[in-house]
Formats: structure tokens, C-alpha cells, sequence
């Protein structure tokens, strides 16, 4: 989880302030409410590489997973599959297995799970051969970024390319790119996307999450969708009516008014990323890493004791690095944390450490390694 910026409690406190003072007028008055996903737009949309009609931040990233689902797994009767990653994401998992068994497909029979080789990597070629063999039986592709527990960055223009030369669609989730890694979704022809914020954006525990539909859908206005009155378009919304006329873009999807409360932190972090920028952010990450890479494997204590299961190959991860320990995993995770080191252990054995560029130093890097060596000393 990322850290907290230190502007994001006087621009909660903010909107506290004006809830308190003027009601349900501040949805109308200067700076309202009722325009408050307009503002990260820009932001986010340099994040991932999109227009700012493909980008919009609302409700969490399971949510907005089945929302997407529901917009683009539209089986055909001989067209039901689905391709995901073998160890996926419990709730990626949950996510596409419910949508097919609630549309009376099994997912036995219909879903397909890439495996991995044994170090949890997942070859560009493997992913496309599955997707080109299975051919106009499949629906979609739904894969991650940067995968959870290997940080393998994955090839999301040629899986897209190979998913629409079947006629399927692409999607991805970003939980751990966004933030981490620049991405170029509209011009890779990406369908869609979701992440959350609370990761490497810095936006609190459980915060809103950002989505993304490439225009060529998000600009049909019959593109199937569940639909809310805050999708509507703006110029009638407030007459009731029935009659659904999306807003162009990705705001089409919307379903309700933000959380005012909680979104001010997400564009508090977001300020920062915008200020930042992402690509400056990929030039110390690359180094960051690299630096950590390099003092593990000419560490003559560690090297023994771990594998680096995250790819050697820059372009093909993030900022983390997924240690695998052959013995001592939980003893090095439980000394890295009493000695103040934020980790994330994956059974069976493996800590996932995460230098990032915009609070992460070289000198931390150095630190982490230190205290790694004393517990095989
Ligand atoms: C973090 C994460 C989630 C979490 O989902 P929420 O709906 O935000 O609780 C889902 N999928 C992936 C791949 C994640 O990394």
C-alpha cells in the first residue's frame, strides 16, 4: 500500500469543511461536486497512456472488473471462452468464473488458465499461441499488467493484437502497473482496463479505482452496458427521465456520483504522479531495481538462499522483485520487518519487496540488502 501524501488530510478536511457549510449546494457551487470526475482525467490519462474521454475513476477495481465483464464478456454460441492467467488474482478469478456461470457457461469447460514455467513465467508466445489455437471460440482475454506474485510485466500490445486477430477482446488489470510502469493502452487498440489506487497510487486503503474503455466502444453508445443515471448525459440527467443517453467516452459507464471524501485523496496522489511524471518516475525505477538486483546476486551470503523469480528483463517488469527462498523465507521476512522493512510474504516462500522511485531511496536499496545478509551470516 502506498504511503500517504502529506496534502491529502487538509484536502479531505477541505471537503468537510464545505460539506458542513453548504450542504447540497456544493454539488453546484464553485469547484462542485457534481464535476468531480473531470478532474483526475488528465492525470490518469498520462498514467496509462489513454485520451482523457478512455479514463475515468469510480467505485473499487472488483467492482469495476464485473462492470467491464459485463460490457464485454457477451458470449456467442460457439464463441464462450475465456483465457486468464493459472494463480490469477482471487478476485480476477471470482470476477469471470461468476459472469460465466451466470450466463449458464461452465466454467470447466470454457475457461482457460495459461500456466506458467516452474519460475512463474509467462512467455509473449505461450499466451498468443493459446489465444490464436483456440480461435473464434474465444470471447476474451482477461490478464494482469504487471502479474501479483512474479511482477512479470506482461506484453500487453501483442496479446491485444493476437486477441483481435481472433475477434476476441483484450483487458487487463493494472492493480500493479498503475503507477509502477508507463503503459500506452489507446495506441496498443487495448479494449479495456481497471486498476485501484491504493497501491502504487497513493490514495488510502480501499480507495476508488480508475478505468479505462478505448474510445472505439466508448464512444458507441449501444455498447452493452449496466448503466447508472450518473452515466447519463449531463444535459438531461437532472430532468429524470428514462431514456438512457450515454455520455460519450468512458463516462458512460458511470454509475453514481463520486465519494467526494475519500476521491480528493486519490487526486491528491494523483497531483503528485501528474507533477512527477511517470516517465521520470521509469527512469530511477529502472535504476532502483537494477541496483537491488545487482547487490542480491553479487551477495555472496544471499545468493544461495534465493532465486529472483521477477524476469531479468527491464522492459518486462516493474519496480518489484519476487524473491523465492529456497529455506529461510519466513526468518528473513519476520528480521526485515522488525528492523522497520515494508514486505509482502506469498506462501509458500517468497517476499515481495517493492523499491519505489517516488519515496524509495538508494540508500534504503543498500539497507534492505544489509539486513538481508545478517540473517545468513
Ligand atoms: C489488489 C488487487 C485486487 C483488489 O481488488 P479490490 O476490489 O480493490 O479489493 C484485485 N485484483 C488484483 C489483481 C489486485 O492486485
Amino acid at each position: 500500500m502506498g504511503l500517504q501524501p502529506k496534502i491529502t488530510s487538509s484536502k479531505i478536511d477541505h471537503e468537510l469543511k464545505k460539506w458542513a457549510q453548504k450542504g447540497v449546494e456544493g454539488h453546484f457551487n464553485e469547484d462542485p461536486w457534481v464535476s468531480h470526475h473531470h478532474k483526475g482525467k488528465t492525470a490518469m490519462s498520462h498514467l496509462v497512456g489513454a485520451k482523457t474521454h478512455e479514463v475515468v475513476a469510480m467505485n473499487n477495481l472488483t467492482t469495476n472488473l464485473h462492470l467491464l465483464l459485463a460490457s464485454f464478456y457477451q458470449p456467442k454460441r460457439t464463441r464462450k471462452k475465456v483465457i486468464i492467467e493459472k494463480g490469477a488474482f482471487p478476485s480476477d478469478y471470482f470476477a469471470v468464473t461468476s459472469h460465466m456461470k451466470q450466463k449458464g457457461i461452465s466454467p470447466e469447460d470454457h475457461l482457460i488458465e495459461i500456466s506458467p514455467d516452474e519460475n512463474g513465467y509467462f512467455s509473449t508466445e505461450k499466451i498468443c499461441h493459446s489465444i490464436l489455437t483456440t480461435g473464434d471460440a474465444l470471447a476474451l482475454v482477461m490478464l494482469p499488467g504487471i502479474q501479483y506474485y512474479s511482477g512479470q510485466f506482461l506484453d500487453l500490445k501483442s496479446i491485444t493484437h493476437a486477441a483481435h486477430k481472433v475477434g476476441a477482446y483484450a483487458g487487463f488489470d493494472l492493480a500493479h502497473a498503475v503507477g509502477n510502469i508507463p503503459m500506452t493502452l489507446h495506441e496498443d487498440q487495448v479494449d479495456f482496463a481497471a486498476w485501484c489506487s491504493y497501491k502504487y497510487l497513493n490514495s488510502g486503503p480501499g480507495n476508488v479505482s480508475g478505468v479505462f474503455i478505448h474510445e472505439k466502444h466508448g464512444n458507441n453508445p449501444d455498447f452493452p452496458r449496466l448503466a447508472g443515471w450518473w452515466g447519463q448525459n449531463e444535459t438531461i440527467r437532472f430532468k429524470m427521465e428514462n431514456d438512457f443517453d450515454p455520455i460519450p467516452g468512458i463516462d458512460g459507464w458511470m454509475l453514481s456520483n463520486a465519494n467526494i471524501i475519500s476521491s480528493v485523496a486519490h487526486l491528491a496522489s494523483l497531483d503528485i504522479f501528474e507533477k512527477a511524471n511517470i516517465h521520470e518516475l521509469r527512469k530511477k525505477s529502472i535504476l532502483l531495481t537494477r541496483y537491488l538486483e545487482y547487490l542480491l546476486v553479487n551477495n555472496e551470503a544471499i545468493k544461495p538462499h534465493i532465486n529472483i523469480l521477477t524476469p531479468k528483463n527491464e522492459s518486462e517488469r516493474g519496480c518489484q522483485l519476487s524473491l523465492y527462498f529456497y529455506d529461510q523465507g519466513r526468518l528473513a521476512f519476520d528480521h526485515l520487518t522488525k528492523n522497520g522493512v515494508v514486505l509482502d510474504w506469498r506462501e509458500p516462500n517468497v517476499i515481495r519487496v517493492a523499491p519505489v522511485p517516488l519515496y524509495n531511496s538508494f540508500e534504503e536499496v543498500e539497507k534492505f540488502v544489509i539486513l538481508l545478509g545478517q540473517v545468513f551470516d
